[in-house]
């Protein structure tokens, strides 16, 4: 099994990147997260940091973050394309603009697939990552009800979208992100059909709902826009002990990806901390067959102060995971 690492800190944190030490603690892959912000004033520095990484051997993927903030789980992230486009952001069911892209705006579509274009021209990368797509879903609050959503669910259902959110609006978010997924991967592969396009689905355990959009993982695996379903693992907060968490969760992405000819990649947080048991759950997801776990991130695994006390044993449980 290969062990990857998140690099999720933009390019005031690859400039500290040590890419000889991360070599020889044994990753074998990088995601890097390239924030809209950081792309628009220092692409050429995540461009080289790239270049650098696959000349040493290393699979490379790019994390777009920021874009209209479709694809963001962190709502701090700032995106100058949410600041300037207020009529192309998600519209609530109390008809309030949400501090999100809808992806079903054809205008925010376009905008989004130049960009990703842009960025797959640029980096030198194996592939990109689509982190958690999603609609707007909080406490008696949802989006999108924008006009473009509204006509869209009235053409697909022959009905008009209705005020409470339930699971036909549900249905109807799964599919407009499986149509969101196509044109981000459709985006980059016509820089290189090459280039992998990796979905990762809101963070969940199995039999918990999400309502984001992303709780189908059959729809997700079924579409050509998904090469490699990517599932991050919560345990930490559900109170489930790793172990049960991980085969459950490999078990049930698993039977999507196989039965469609997909690949299956799991992530968990990663910290040098007894609490986050990064050793064990390298050891686990090994012992399960996985082809890959990504350990996120840098910042909270390499940069801190515990780390050079848990290197050693980092290494060897990611050297013995590689002969599993
Ligand atoms: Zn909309």
């Amino acid at each position: 099994m290969q062990v990857g690492l998140c690099l999720a800190g933009g390019a005031a944190e690859l400039d500290r990147v040590d890419l000889g030490q991360l070599c020889d603690l044994g990753f074998a892959c990088l995601f890097v997260t390239c924030h809209e912000d950081d792309v628009h004033w220092r692409v050429e520095q995540i461009a080289t940091f790239m270049r650098r990484a696959r000349a040493r051997g290393l699979v490379v993927y790019a994390v777009p973050s920021g874009y209209g903030k479709v694809l963001d789980p962190d709502p701090a992230a700032p995106s100058l394309y949410v600041d300037t486009h207020p009529q192309t952001l998600q519209v609530d069911n109390r008809g309030r603009r949400c501090p999100k892209a809808c992806p079903n705006n054809p205008y925010f579509l376009e905008w989004f697939s130049s960009s990703m274009r842009t960025l797959a021209w640029l980096l030198e990368a194996s592939g990109f990552l689509w982190d958690e797509p999603s609609f707007h879903h909080s406490r008696g609050t949802w989006a999108c009800r924008c006009q473009y959503c509204q006509r869209l669910y009235q053409a697909w259902r022959g009905a008009e979208m209705p005020r409470d959110f339930g699971d036909d609006v549900l249905a109807f978010r799964e599919s407009s992100i499986v149509m969101f997924l196509l044109a981000a991967a459709a985006a980059i592969q016509a820089v290189d059909y090459r280039l992998e396009s990796v979905v990762m689905p809101t963070p969940t355990l199995p039999g918990m709902p999400i309502f984001t959009g992303t709780g189908d993982w059959d729809a997700i695996a079924a579409c050509s826009a998904c090469d490699i379903l990517s599932i991050f693992i919560p345990w930490q907060h559900h109170n489930v002990p790793l172990e049960q968490a991980l085969r459950d969760v490999y078990q049930e992405a698993t039977r999507h990806t196989q039965r469609h000819g997909k690949r299956t990649l799991l992530w968990t947080a990663a910290s040098p901390s007894p609490r986050d048991q990064v050793l064990e759950a390298i050891r686990v997801a090994a012992s399960l067959g996985a082809e890959r776990l990504v350990l996120s991130d840098y910042a909270s695994l390499i940069d801190s102060a515990a780390f050079p006390r848990f290197a050693d044993d980092l290494q060897a449980a990611i050297a013995a995971a590689d002969q599993a």
